[in-house]
């Protein structure tokens, strides 16, 4: 199986359900054998929601001081964490440290879910 090409169509599939209708990314035959099992196995019903949260802050942050710029929540777990643009990537860290593999964005207006090991997005 040619897994680059597939890469490649998840990648546009991830960006056409990003900005237009979910439906059409849905039906792609490709996107859906490129997903992931731990996408899969997460639903909008399942998943650790940011609503829980009341306040929102990366918690490894807090502990040294230092700023963020977006706020990831890991779905294994439930921490809170700061994203890749942030200077210390905390949940890149903690992904790496732990294995836990899913993370989804706190921040307020998005609702999409982030796989580190198969480098792979889905809206929810
Ligand atoms: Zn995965
Ligand atoms: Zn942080
Ligand atoms: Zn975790």
């Amino acid at each position: 199986m040619p897994l680059c090409s597939l890469t490649l169509c998840c990648h546009i599939g991830f960006r056409l359900n990003r900005t237009t209708d979910k439906r059409q990314v849905n039906t792609c035959l490709i996107w859906s054998h490129m997903s992931c099992k731990h996408l899969n196995n997460l639903t909008a019903e399942t998943l650790i929601s940011k609503a829980n949260y009341p306040i929102f802050r990366c918690e490894e942050c807090t502990r040294i001081n230092s700023r963020w710029v977006h706020l990831r929540i890991c779905q294994t777990c439930g921490k809170m964490l700061c994203c890749d643009s942030s200077e210390h990537q905390h949940a890149r860290r903690h992904y790496e440290e732990t294995g836990h593999p899913i993370v989804s964005s706190a921040e307020l207006g998005e609702q999409w879910l982030w796989c580190f090991v198969h480098q792979q997005g889905k809206d929810y």
